[in-house]
This record gives structure tokens, C-alpha cells and sequence, in this order.
């Protein structure tokens, strides 16, 4: 299990290893991605450890997806990009890899040929009478 003592993200937001970060605020740190799958592929993280996003307080989640907003177009800009994809992997059966919250910033061209998060994706059959069954059970936990 990854602790705050042995997360890269952590150590990255002490200072303890370089980044190139690009905005920051009381809750909230980002980055330029290491291994980026686009020019402007950043990162936006939660200061504090958090692996999965139900982890994060309300707070972080709002200084999170503020700092989202307030980053995405200059970024896009600064590589003459119009759109991004933004995505979290959210847990390592969603593929995530670095087990701190983080939000992909992907800057996206037209004709870039990746497509949509979609593609990843293999459709499953859903009936209608399951879409229903569905819908009340997110409901009842939603109460
Ligand atoms: P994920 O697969 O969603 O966990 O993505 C982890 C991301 O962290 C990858 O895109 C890596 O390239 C990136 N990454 C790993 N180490 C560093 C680092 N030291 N600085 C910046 N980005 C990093
Ligand atoms: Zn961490």
C-alpha cells in the first residue's frame, strides 16, 4: 500500500522531487507530466494524500476541479491546442498507477486520431428493465 511517506506525489508536492509545476494553491498542486501522451499533459493533484478520489474531502474535490478550470485553456494554449481530454484514473482496476489522486490534463488536436475515452471500451448489452433496476439502486445509496 502506498503511504504518504512513500508517494512520489507527496514527496513531489515537499519539494522533495523536481516538477515543473504550473499552478498551485492552498489544496492544490500541478504539474507537467513526465511521460506526457500529448504536449501540455499535465497533472492536477490534491496537496494532501489521497489515493482514490472518494478519499478527498469536499473541499479538495471544489479546489480540485477549480484549479481544473482555471488551467485547462492556458494550457491548451500554450501548446495551440483548442481542446483537452481530462480523465482520472481512479483506482488501479481503472488503471490508475500512482496511487494519489490526479487529474490528466491531455491537450487534443483535431485529426490527433486518439478518438474519444470511449474507444477503450468494449459496449455491454443493457436492457432497458436493467437500466431502471439501475437507476434505483444508485438512487437508494444516493439517499
Ligand atoms: P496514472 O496511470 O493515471 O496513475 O498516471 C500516472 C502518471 O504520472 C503518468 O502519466 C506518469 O507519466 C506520471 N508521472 C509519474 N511520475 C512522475 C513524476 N515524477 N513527475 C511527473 N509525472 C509523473
Ligand atoms: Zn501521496
Amino acid at each position: 500500500m502506498t503511504t504518504a511517506a512513500s508517494c512520489i506525489f507527496c514527496r513531489i508536492v515537499k519539494g522533495e522531487i523536481p516538477s515543473f509545476a504550473v499552478y498551485e494553491d492552498a489544496h492544490v498542486l500541478a504539474f507537467l507530466d513526465i511521460s506526457p501522451l500529448a504536449k501540455g499533459h499535465t497533472l492536477v493533484i490534491p496537496k494532501r494524500h489521497a489515493a482514490k478520489i472518494e478519499e478527498m474531502t469536499s473541499e479538495e474535490a471544489a479546489a480540485l476541479f477549480k484549479a481544473v478550470h482555471k488551467i485547462a485553456r492556458p494550457i491548451c494554449e500554450s501548446v495551440d491546442a483548442r481542446d483537452s481530454t481530462i480523465a482520472f484514473n481512479n483506482g488501479p482496476a481503472a488503471g490508475q498507477e500512482v496511487a494519489h489522486v490526479h487529474c490528466h490534463i491531455v491537450p487534443r488536436w483535431q485529426g490527433d486520431t486518439f478518438g474519444p475515452i470511449h474507444r477503450m471500451f468494449e459496449k455491454p448489452t443493457v436492457s432497458k428493465d436493467e437500466l431502471s433496476q439501475l437507476h434505483q439502486r444508485i438512487k437508494a445509496r444516493l439517499r
